[in-house]
């Protein structure tokens, strides 16, 4: 990809300041804009170019990058990856999962010049399995995108949005007042344009000036093995648009865990209860133990205690962002005691308590309601 140096993009030299910067993209826009390029093809494309550079070159912090590294600075791990609008939505990439998701929306610094996408974020719920074996799953969303009627403009189209008289198209409206300190100066933002720096008189219909319009979009979240409930996946640029030649919001995907009715979880180890028979306790067994995984039959050894813990390793969740780690899983041995017996059983009983040296006579016959009826 060999792809254009912005400065060139923009006609401008690499010492170009804020005001050459902004006066060039804003030329640019009005030669290129789709609307006055009908069918160009190669119009639409520079278009995009021009709001890409410009999006870098009104950005301190990007632009420095960008003098220091070129378009590197752009690729991924540069600007979040393909923040920008213009990019191609279809390339989502999962770049991250984190905790102690924080809020957003309005958390983002008001800066000066185009105002970046919000954040978005949605919730979707999983089997516990599936947080166990990974999932890929097609959701359906609305998210604010750039008008299509006015690309973003918020003009109708054919008109253009005007630079603000109140604030000479800066946004802010600069106040020098004299103080006993001497002159200070204030800005604030102009309450014209609320700044924006921009004033339209007649407004898309699409979006009613906006310059944008919630789209309904498939997004292909890809859950990774061993998420935890209420963890949140990151998606870079693929939240509501941005002002033309801000980048994107970002799209935040929350991740609820159904429980399981078998395992619980801590950090990445699972636990769970499993019945034992006083039988299987005494002699010692085979039993079976359920994992994720499918069952595993493990030795029980002959005089196993009530609250005893079995740990399979290996067996718990998986470790999220490694290959093959996982936790172990834990079963905590429950003795039950049967609620009914037969006859014979009872009698095996009284044989057995006899054996061991227990006084018989103390027993009950093990009838249910028995104390009742001795007590009268
Ligand atoms: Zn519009
Ligand atoms: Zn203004």
């Amino acid at each position: 990809m060999n792809k254009r140096d912005y400065y060139e993009v923009l006609g401008i030299s690499k010492t170009a300041g804020e005001d050459e910067i902004k006066k060039a993209h804003r030329a640019m826009v009005k030669k290129y804009h789709p609307d006055n390029n009908p069918g160009d093809d190669t119009a639409e494309e520079k278009f995009k170019e021009i709001n890409e550079a410009y999006g870098v070159l009104s950005d301190a912090d990007k632009k420095a990058r960008y003098d220091q590294f070129g378009h590197a600075a752009t690729g991924a791990g540069g600007f979040n990856g393909g923040g920008f609008s213009g990019f191609g939505f279809d390339d989502i990439d999962l770049s991250d999962i984190f905790r102690g998701f924080a809020g957003f929306g309005g958390g983002q610094p008001r800066r000066r010049g185009p105002t970046p996408g919000n954040h978005v974020e949605i919730t979707i719920q999983i089997d516990f399995m599936d947080a166990v074996r990974g999932l890929t799953r097609d959701v359906d969303v609305a998210i604010k995108d750039t008008c299509e009627t006015c690309k973003g403009t918020g003009a109708k189209p054919g008109t253009f949005p005007e630079n603000c008289r109140g604030c000479n198209g800066q946004g802010q409206v600069r106040e020098r007042r004299q103080t006993i300190m001497g002159y200070m100066e204030t800005a604030t933002t102009c309450k014209a344009c609320r700044g924006s720096g921009k004033i339209i008189k007649d407004k898309c219909g699409g979006c009613g000036g906006q310059g944008k319009a919630a789209k309904n979009r498939t997004i292909v979240v890809k859950v990774p093995k061993g998420i935890e409930n209420g963890q949140h996946i990151r998606y870079s640029g693929q939240g509501e648009a941005g002002d033309v030649g801000a980048p994107r919001g970002d799209l935040f995907v929350r991740i609820l865990v159904a429980p399981h009715k078998l395992f619980a979880r801590r950090g990445n180890n699972l636990y769970m209860e499993k019945n034992i028979s006083f039988a299987q306790a005494a002699l010692g067994a085979e039993i079976t133990i359920e994992t994720p995984y499918g069952d595993e039959k493990y030795n029980l050894p002959a005089g196993t205690q009530p609250g005893t813990t079995v740990t399979l390793r290996g067996k718990g969740m998986p470790v999220p962002n490694t290959q093959n780690k996982t936790g172990d899983l834990s079963a905590t041995l429950n003795l039950v005691v049967p609620k009914s017996l037969n006859e014979a059983q009872r009698e095996l009983l009284r044989q057995f308590a006899a054996e061991e040296g227990e006084n018989v006579e103390n027993l009950s016959n093990g009838r249910k309601g028995f104390f009742g009826k001795r007590k009268k």
